[in-house]
């Protein structure tokens, strides 16, 4: 059976741990030549080693180092088709506004956000050039609910990435590229268990908002980022596509 990526060069940032890592091993399988962006270079060797991916070691808030990502990835392939802007992070510095200070802020504005608008910038001549392609940024459902058990800077790093894709969507919508902000509900990650790790009762006050009543696996979100990388999604572009087991939907839960 022929691959839905057949054909395809994919770049996903993040690609060494949870969603991004899960992804790059669905892309593979589905026929793509994948390349991972990460600053995790012991990761990168494992999931090379695993999958046949090309690794590049990048820190997405560096423009010479995202630049270098995206070219790195043409001269290696002759293409880039997919763009998954994925990495991001969730430090437990990040809390409620009265205790979250001006660095942690704007750490978490630089990897969540800033990094989106480079890579954006960094592969949009690319897709172009070629008259089209897929950019899928990997915002949250906190860019569309507020949360009493806040963490200030993700909730608007997440905003800035839907509002950005929303954005870009509609102004290359007619030349072929297509953007959109994929935005996961709790996935059982690293990125949440390190969250959750120093206040477990933080993580069943959430879990309690779910209506199907479990964290997503990683797995079920690169499902979604498959679809929006293949031509399968060809009519979706600047959309919220929100995959987050009914919590938006949601004004009462099952018990
Ligand atoms: P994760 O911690 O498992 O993986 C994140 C990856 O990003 C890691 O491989 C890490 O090395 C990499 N990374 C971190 N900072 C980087 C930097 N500066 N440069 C390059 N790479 C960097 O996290 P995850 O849960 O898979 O999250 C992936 C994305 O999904 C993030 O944008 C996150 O905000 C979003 N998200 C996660 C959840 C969740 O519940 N896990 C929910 C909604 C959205």
């Amino acid at each position: 059976m022929a691959g839905r990526l057949d054909g395809k060069v994919a770049v996903v940032t993040g690609g060494c741990s949870g969603i991004g890592l899960a992804t790059v091993r669905r892309f593979v399988r589905e026929g793509a030549r994948v390349v991972v962006g990460d600053v995790d270079a012991g990761g990168g060797a494992r999931v090379a080693a695993q999958t046949g991916a090309l690794f590049v070691s990048v820190d997405v808030t560096s423009q010479e180092q995202v630049e270098h990502l995206f070219r790195v990835a043409k001269d290696a392939h002759g293409r880039i088709d997919v763009a998954f802007n994925n990495a991001g992070i969730s430090p437990p510095e990040d809390d409620s506004i009265l205790e979250t200070d001006l660095a942690a802020w704007r750490r978490v504005q630089e990897v969540n956000l800033t990094s989106v608008f480079l890579c954006c910038k960094a592969v949009l001549p690319y897709l172009l050039e070629q008259g089209g392609g897929s950019i899928i940024n990997t915002a949250s459902f906190v860019a569309v609910m507020g949360a009493a058990t806040s963490q200030i800077s993700y909730t608007a790093s997440k905003g800035g990435v839907v509002s950005l894709s929303r954005e870009l969507g509609v102004q290359f919508a007619r030349r072929g590229v297509r953007v959109n902000a994929l935005c996961p509900g709790p996935v059982d990650t690293p990125l949440l268990k390190e969250l959750f790790a120093a206040d477990e009762q933080r993580a069943a006050r959430r879990l309690v908002h779910v209506p199907m009543g479990r964290f997503a696996e990683p797995e079920e979100i690169a499902a979604a980022a498959l679809f929006l990388a293949s031509d399968e999604s060809s009519f979706v572009t600047a959309a919220t596509f929100l995959v987050d087991g009914g919590i938006s939907g949601a004004y009462v839960t099952p018990l």
